[in-house]
């Protein structure tokens, strides 16, 4: 049967990257169903890309040791795939006496999570650091292991690695139902239906709603909003490491950030919603504006390029709900932060629960794990040279910002996950990203799709499904 699978991974956000990548290290058929037109593009592409240290989840749940352990193959992971990562440091920032003994608790805690270097420093042992410190710092947990990273990166290249080695990834395929019938899951999507024995649900802030269709429901989905300020690279090094506020009930507060690609990130607030909306607020930017400026009250917002928000997949449960819900059915839920930092180790934790539900694995002998790319803004002026010589597409730049040349955009049109948007493209090279936000590479780019994929240019699209950039409705309606 053409449809069926050993496993079917529902969703395509980096849990579900990761368990993709996960079990193809063993020779199943593996089949992804994301109903998006790309991966990586739930809360995975809108978070504060941080691999935490992993001391603020509760010792001896889940989320504590999946964050510990993911955060470490997070750093090979990143090695062998080439995906942006940089081990900067976070560190904690206390303003109270209080507060201080807040960091006692955490640094206790992730000395117990299995933490490696944390450290309590004096409010001027903080400053030396990082200088641009407010002086109403009092204290700081230092947490060397922490790092910043690309996550729509490191979800693509998960993905890709997975496709490599043989899985399909089924995109604009959106799971409307399921049913067992004689031990097989029965999936229906809008595409058609698709077979297989066992099933991870890794949809995200939707987990609730295809867990509902394999199984009774058994928690409630309690989404929370984060708001964003990212800052032009002018900003940059206002600090090298993540500065967090001490954590309260709302999560880990709103922190300070280098980016790896060079910007500085100040977010996020924690606010109820009905559901996954990610459009900004005054209140929510305001918050986060003057919440920042109590760590580092030197940030100039004026340099901010961008506003954005994400969706944390939070529930009535305190800890990830990653468990065998109906008969060869895993659900990975509740995946709030620190999600993106343990998406290998639920990889792992998923491939471990479907084997002890009966699946049979066996490692594959040749399982591919490398990726490069050509990031032609960071090779020296000799290996530019040379590479325009070979290929003078490399010397045509299309994203002046950011410089980004039209060879590395052909390039990401003939990997295994090709884009199929503006914003695809911008994940995979970082077109756009820069001060001007896409307004001098989007044309560009769009004539590209055209040269390439032949589309007519009213096909182009921004991002999602229904975003074409050229199209749109006249006064009158039309
Ligand atoms: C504000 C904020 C800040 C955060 N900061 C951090 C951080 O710094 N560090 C950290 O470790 N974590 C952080 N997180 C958490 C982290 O971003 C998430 O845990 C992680 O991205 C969750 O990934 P996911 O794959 O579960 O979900 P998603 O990325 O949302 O992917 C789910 C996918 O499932 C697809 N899907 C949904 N329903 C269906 C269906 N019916 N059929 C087919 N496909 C479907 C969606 O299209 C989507 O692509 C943060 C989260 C937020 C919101």
């Amino acid at each position: 049967m053409e449809n069926k699978y050993d496993v079917l991974v529902i969703g395509c956000g980096v849990i579900g990257a990761a368990a993709a990548y996960e079990l193809s290290k063993y020779d199943l058929r593996v089949g992804i169903l994301e109903k998006g037109n790309d991966v990586s593009l739930g809360t995975t592409k809108a978070n504060s890309a941080i691999i935490h240290a992993g001391f603020d989840p509760e010792s001896g749940t889940l989320m504590a040791k999946l964050n510990v352990r993911g955060s470490e193959l997070a750093a090979e992971i990143c090695e062998k795939l080439d995906v942006p990562y940089r081990r900067n440091g976070a560190m904690v920032v206390a303003f109270s006496e209080d507060e201080v003994q807040t960091l006692k608790g955490l640094y206790t805690r992730g000395t117990v999570n299995g933490v490696k270097g944390l450290r309590v420093l004096t409010g001027e042992e903080a400053r030396e650091r990082e200088p641009g410190l407010s002086p109403e710092v009092k204290g700081a947990l230092y947490a060397p292991t922490s790092a910043i990273i690309s996550p729509w990166e490191y979800c693509l290249a998960l993905a890709e690695t997975a496709v490599i080695n043989g899985s399909d990834l089924m995109l604009n395929t959106e799971v409307t139902a399921m049913s067992r019938e004689d031990d097989l899951w029965k999936v229906t999507t809008n595409k058609g239906e698709y077979f297989a024995p066992y099933v991870v649900n890794a949809a995200g802030v939707d987990a609730i709603s295809v867990h509902e269709m394999a199984a009774p429901s058994n928690y409630v989905s309690k989404p929370r909003r984060g708001e964003y300020f990212l800052l032009d690279k002018s900003e940059g090094t206002r600090t090298d490491h993540t500065i967090f506020q001490c954590p309260n009930a709302d999560g880990k507060g709103v922190l300070v950030t280098p980016t790896v690609h060079g910007n500085l990130l100040v977010g996020p607030n924690s606010e109820n919603v009905d559901w996954d909306n990610t459009a900004n607020t005054t209140a929510g930017l305001n918050f986060v504006r003057e919440t920042a400026k109590r760590s580092i009250p030197g940030i100039l917002f004026n340099k901010s390029i961008r506003n954005f928000a994400g969706v944390r997949a939070t529930t009535d449960h305190k800890d990830f709900i990653i468990e065998e819900a109906a008969p060869g059915f895993i659900d990975c839920a509740g995946i709030c932060s620190p999600g993106l930092s343990a998406a290998p180790a639920i990889g792992e934790y998923a491939v471990e629960l479907l084997e002890k539900s009966g699946m049979k694995a066996e490692p594959k002998e040749n399982f591919i794990c490398e990726r490069k790319r050509i990031r032609f803004n960071e090779l020296t002026d000799e290996e530019k040279a040379e590479i325009v010589k070979e290929d003078p597409s490399y010397g045509r730049v299309i994203c002046r910002c950011e410089t980004v040349t039209e060879g590395e955009i052909l390039e990401c049109f003939r990997r295994p996950i090709p884009p199929v948007s503006i914003d695809g493209v911008k994940r995979r090279v970082g077109t756009g990203m820069g001060r001007c936000q896409g307004g001098f590479c989007g044309p560009r780019i769009s004539e590209l799709f055209v040269q390439e994929y032949g589309y007519d240019v009213t096909e182009v699209l921004q991002d999602r499904a229904g975003s074409e950039m050229f199209v749109g409705k006249t006064k009158e309606g039309r």
